[in-house]
């Protein structure tokens, strides 16, 4: 199919089917700028132009996996490994709060030391200390897990799935198994978390059918918060020779995504913003509306590589709302005042509603 035709059937609503979803992918010069623009108009017209600011802190950098492309993998022995108390997260979160942050990410590497009740606890101390809305993610977990977070007040959750294509998954997760990432994200949406995945681009043996294929998978499953990160080789991982992904690819493929998912919230992640100075920037442009500034803190921020030459590692939280409003205003765009749930979900709907009576 021609990009003509392709980004007419986007722009349109159409369900994703490879056949469009392909040419857009692929675009290049007048036609990605198109597909961008379309993008970026699409987003204005569904979400507005405020920019929901999710406040990062990334807690533990433990992890009990092996993942190819992952500085935290459990094997690379260089990393000097942290936790960061219950108390020091809550003062984080509280410090947050005290900023203007509505929403918080608690992120880690896969650390059962936060256990079920242990990570219970701190989700149950901070909706009972803040009115942060709290987004969870800690990898794969069973079920009584997620339903015991879900019950502790966690609203959403966020687990990549990387990949749908069998082959490219097997390669990068030595220790992960596709099937099972995929139950638990039917899962974690079963117990009605706000849900989020996303996947890498740019990763070895990826093409444009093998990110439609990813695309109409997530379609399927309804996820309504989406992250996008270029797969950057880290030089302590099996993967350290191989190329990058590019911020041009990261930027068609969130321009497709919005084009499929008018409703989702989209990060302009930390990582474009390693590509490119103005990488955040111009996924904004292209179709995101969520920025997450890292206020994890700064003595062990460096410590969280999970790719090389990150940005941002030593400033405090107050300079990096400073620097992302101002970031945001300078491309005429509004910092987000109210929560940025997911919109146009009946299942949110309903749990809101669930909520409102009790
Ligand atoms: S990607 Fe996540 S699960 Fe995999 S090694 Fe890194 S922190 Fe662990």
């Amino acid at each position: 199919m021609d990009f003509k035709k392709a980004l007419e059937l986007g722009v349109s609503g159409a369900g994703p089917d490879t056949a469009w979803l392909v040419p857009l992918l692929d675009a290049k010069g007048a036609d990605e700028s198109a597909l961008m623009s379309a993008a970026d108009k699409k987003r204005s017209v569904t979400m507005g132009d405020s920019v929901h600011l999710r406040g990062l802190i990334e807690f533990s950098n433990y992890c009990r996996k092996n993942c190819h492309y992952c500085g935290l993998r459990k094997d690379n022995k260089k990393v000097e490994r942290y936790r960061l108390s219950k108390e020091k997260i809550l003062e984080t979160a509280l410090k947050a709060e005290k900023l203007g942050y509505k929403t918080l990410v608690l992120q880690s590497g896969e650390d059962l030391q936060f256990s079920r009740e242990e990570m219970s606890e701190v989700i149950k101390e901070l909706k009972n200390k803040t009115k942060i809305a709290v987004t969870l993610s800690l990898g794969e977990r069973d079920e009584e897990t997620y339903r015991a977070w879900r019950k502790a007040g966690a609203d959403r959750y966020l687990l990549r799935i990387e990949t749908t294509d069998p082959e490219i998954f097997k390669k990068i997760h030595p220790d992960s198994d596709l099937e099972h990432r995929k139950n638990c994200l039917y899962t974690l949406r079963k117990l009605g978390y706000q849900l989020g995945s996303g996947v890498m681009v740019g990763l070895p043996g990826q093409d444009a059918l093998s990110l439609a294929k990813d695309i109409v998978w997530m379609h399927d499953l309804g996820v309504e918060m989406i992250g996008i990160g270029p797969f950057l080789p880290h030089k302590e991982t099996p993967l350290k020779d191989e190329k990058g992904g590019t911020l041009n690819q990261a930027l068609r493929l969130i321009a497709v995504l919005r084009l499929v998912f008018p409703y989702a919230h989209m990060p302009a992640t930390t990582a474009m913003g390693t590509i490119d100075p103005m990488g955040r920037e111009k996924a904004l442009q292209s179709g995101a509306n969520v920025m997450m500034p890292n206020i994890t803190p700064t003595e062990v921020r460096p410590l969280y590589e999970i790719y090389p030459n990150k940005i941002c590692l030593d400033e405090s939280a107050e300079k990096c709302f400073g620097c992302v409003t101002a970031r945001i205003i300078a491309i005429g765009r509004t910092v987000g005042t109210d929560y940025g749930h997911t919109k146009r979900s009946d299942r949110r709907q309903a749990t809101s509603e669930k909520r409102k009576a009790t």
